[in-house]
Formats: C-alpha cells, structure tokens, sequence
C-alpha cells in the first residue's frame, strides 16, 4: 500500500463489537494517528464519578458542564505495549476509565446533549489539527454526525452472544469476576440507550460499508479493511 497516501477512516458500531481493536491494529500497520472518542466519553463519566455528580437527586450536571470546558485529553503511543493510551488532564486513566463503574455509567453521560457539544467539537479539533497522517476514529456518530465528510466509514456489528462473549474472555483476562450474564445485560442496555438517544443515537451511516464480525476473527476482518482502504485510497488517485 502506498503509505503517502492518508484518509479519514471512520468506524461506528454496537458495544464490545471489535471497533477499537480492529482500530489500534489498522492504526499499528498504517502508522495511522487513532483516535478513540468512546475514550473521552469514558473520562468524562469518570469525572462525573469522582465528583459524585450521580448521586444527587438532579444529577448537578449544571454545575458539572461548565468544568469540562477547558478539559485536557491527550493520546499518546505506548511503546512497552504497543497501543495507545490516554490521558486526562495529564495522568495516564487508561484503565481506570475501563472500570465497571464507569462502564455502566457512560452512556447515561453521552446522552446528555451539552456534554455531546463539547466533545464533538473537541474531537474535530483533534482531527483537523492533525495534518499528512491518516486517521482512523471510532465511535457511535462518527460517519453520520463528527465526520459526515469521510469517504471510508465501517460499521461493525456482531451477534449479542458474539459480543458478550468477547468482553467475558477480556474481563476475565484482567481478573475480574462478572458473569456472562452481567455483561450481556451491560452490553444491552448500553446499545438501548445509544440507539434510543435523541442527540447523535447509534445509526449505520446509509453510505457505510458493514463488517458483521459474528463468525470473522481479527485478522479477517483486518484484511478486509486494509483492502477497503486501499480500494479508497487507489479510487482516489483516478
Ligand atoms: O466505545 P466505548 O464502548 O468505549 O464507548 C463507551 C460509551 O461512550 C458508549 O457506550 C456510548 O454510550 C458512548 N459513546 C458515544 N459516542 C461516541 C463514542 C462513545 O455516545 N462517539
């Protein structure tokens, strides 16, 4: 592949459906600059946590907006584990935002319209301050709300088993104790709440391209995107 060559690779889909894995290996092969906005999503529930804004009985999320104005993300390549890492104002939360608590909590955070605001604009900062690298972003609006403009959006998706199942083998990985049961319910719930918000739900982008990756491992469905990337890329040069 010409490696000079760089475009704006978007992929949306359900909880736990592969996206950033699939991501951080594209991004590895390419040298392509990812950007994992479930990772934002993620911290700002982990600020909501730490500032107790769940347990008032409004929820102060008046209060709480104002203070994610100026908030500071970064992401920055780990080396010793070859993967990306992020970190919020400054310390590196890569595994404190991958918590079952803040698992349970995020999606009732990104369906709170002003929180959307904030980072959709944050996140087109981010790409468009990015220049000659190629990107690829995963989420749930990229290809029909963040970057409408991309000319390759993935939308991936996976029977409810498939997926729960994959979650089960990576949080038993880490030694935690959840039941299938328990993450197939999470797994659920977070999809309903996505699919059914009123600013930026869950939707297949009508111009995308699905990966059902029910029965395709990693490394099929790697190849299939690096050879839709390629498609991309030689169309271009017509
Ligand atoms: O991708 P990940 O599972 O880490 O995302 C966590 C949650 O953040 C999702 O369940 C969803 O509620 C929210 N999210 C979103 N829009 C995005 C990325 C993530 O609403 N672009």
């Amino acid at each position: 592949m010409n490696q000079n060559q760089k475009i704006i690779v978007a992929i949306d889909g359900y909880s736990s459906s592969g996206k950033s894995t699939l991501a951080q290996e594209i991004s590895k092969k390419l040298k392509y600059i990812y950007i994992d906005t479930g990772a934002m999503y993620r911290s700002i529930a982990l600020l909501a946590i730490q500032k107790n804004v769940f347990n008032s009985d409004l929820w102060n999320i008046t209060n709480f907006i104002p203070f994610l104005r100026n908030i500071d993300f970064q992401f920055q390549w780990n080396k010793t584990l070859n993967k990306t890492d992020f970190f919020l104002k400054k310390k590196n939360v890569q595994d404190e935002i991958r918590s079952k608590e803040v698992t349970n909590k995020v999606s009732l955070i990104a369906r709170i319209p002003e929180i959307r605001d904030i980072l959709t604009m944050k996140q087109r900062n981010f790409v468009n301050n990015i220049h000659n690298k190629g990107i690829i972003i995963d989420g749930r609006d990229i290809g029909n709300i963040i970057f409408p403009q991309s000319k390759l959006k993935i939308f991936m998706t996976g029977s409810i088993e498939t997926r729960s199942y994959r979650r089960y083998q990576e949080i038993q990985k880490k030694g935690e104790l959840d039941s299938y049961e328990e993450i197939k319910k999470n797994i659920l719930y977070r999809d309903m709440i996505d699919i059914s918000r009123q600013i930026s739900p869950l939707k297949k982008p009508i111009d995308s391209i699905e990966i059902d990756n029910t029965s395709l491992n990693p490394e099929k469905q790697l190849t299939r995107v690096l050879q839709l990337i390629e498609e991309n890329i030689s169309s271009k040069k017509k």
